[in-house]
């Protein structure tokens, strides 16, 4: 399922092959977020072009809108929204933590009220897993509670033990509904919520929490591996902590998250953050950076930020960056995105999406041939230090 490749020499880097019932996604990789069932402004076929493997579709939205009625009419979320590849689904528990209102959380689960009606709802390990099931995803994550930060060391402790009795109770239904050996894993029985709309098992990733306290990071990542997932999530980073602190947690936690399984380090992050945290031994990604900054004309380079609202750009005859293949770079100019922009043009939007989710796309992908070619720690090096150097001149 899980096939390592190449190893870096000088970081903890690895080149890897995850095999999933929807297809293969190579590692280092970058899941675009399709938070309601689509990557924001882009379709599926768009996806396919810029080579997206995977992509992530976030239960807790699904779940409140349109509902799991609808997605099971349409025969799961692969069918919805026509998008045939992988795709991964959260538990729905970082955003029942970070939008939804009222919450109730107990050892049974979370009672919360929706952010779009307020209607109550309740969401246990066991409903977060028949929720997955439900949608199809390939790879379905265990539900967990994010601790925002800061968080006091004594609640971050019971909360990370709370999840990983929570993981267990996700582990139990897995198994009881995915049993069997590997060599049966294509052939997956309709379960009894009749919502087998693959053919091939599920994967299950359980998610160490833990907060800024690295002892409790290790104790978690420890917990969490004795239970054996599939692969191993960092959660609860890029939840507003200094950076320095969200490497520690990872780098905490990373030596008690196997090394021959995935490792997902959720949420993240910039593209310097990226290559930090492929050199610290993660393996996956996603983050809404790419879309939701093209939203307001901030364009990812090499050299960081753009902003192309800027008056700077408005007689930029060049592309968004130079050498970029990407649709928007090949065809249009700084200026007349500029001018989208200003102009709320849809258009423009859209043509800065798709250049920045090629972008990390695309960043993923020369990290895994650094990785191959064992140069992976000398492109991280340079390109970080570039990257910062930069985009600090272009804000002075
Ligand atoms: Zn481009």
């Amino acid at each position: 399922m899980f096939e390592l490749l190449a190893y870096d020499r000088e970081s903890k880097a690895r080149r890897a092959r995850l095999t999933t019932a929807h297809g293969i996604i190579d590692t280092p990789a970058f899941m675009p977020v399709g938070t309601q069932g689509s990557v924001k402004g882009v379709s599926p076929r768009e996806l396919r072009e810029l080579d997206a493997q995977i992509i992530l579709g976030n239960t807790y939205h699904l779940f409140v809108r349109p509902g799991l009625d609808v997605i099971k009419h349409f025969g799961g979320l692969h069918n919805f929204m026509n998008w045939d590849g992988p795709i991964l689904t959260d538990s729905g528990g970082y955003q029942i933590f970070s939008l939804a209102k009222l919450r109730k959380i107990t050892e049974d689960g979370v009672e919360f009220q929706n952010h779009i009606d307020g209607a109550r709802a309740f969401i246990s390990p066991e409903i977060a897993m028949e929720i997955q099931a439900a949608l199809g995803g390939d790879i379905v994550m265990a539900l967990d509670e994010c601790v925002p930060y800061p968080c006091e060391y004594d609640y971050a402790a019971q909360s990370a033990e709370m999840t990983t009795r929570w993981a267990k109770r996700c582990k139990a239904v897995a198994s009881a509904v995915f049993s069997g050996e590997s060599s049966t894993r294509s052939s997956r029985a309709p379960d009894a919520l009749g919502t087998a709309h693959t053919t091939a098992r599920q994967l299950l990733f359980g998610i160490v929490q833990g907060s800024t306290f690295e002892d409790l990071r290790k104790q978690s990542a420890q917990a969490i591996a004795e239970l054996d997932f599939d692969g191993y999530a960092i959660g609860g980073v890029s939840v507003g902590e200094p950076e320095e602190e969200m490497m520690r947690a990872v780098e905490a936690a990373e030596p008690f998250s196997p090394g021959d399984k995935p490792r997902y380090a959720m949420g993240l992050g910039t593209p310097p953050q990226l290559l930090e945290m492929i050199a610290r031994g993660m393996d996956m990604f996603d983050c809404v950076l790419p879309t939701r900054l093209a939203r307001n004309g901030t364009a990812f380079t090499d050299t960081g930020t753009l902003n192309l609202k800027n008056a700077e750009f408005a007689l930029d005859k060049r592309p968004i960056e130079e050498n970029c293949t990407c649709d928007a770079c090949r065809e249009f100019s700084r200026g007349y995105i500029r001018h989208l922009i200003k102009a709320e043009e849809i258009l423009g939007l859209r043509l800065i999406t798709l250049h920045n989710l090629h972008f990390y796309l695309n960043l993923m992908n020369r990290a895994r041939i650094e990785i191959e070619r064992g140069t992976f720690d000398q492109f991280r090096k340079a390109f970080v230090a570039d990257y910062k150097t930069r985009e600090a001149m272009r804000v002075e």
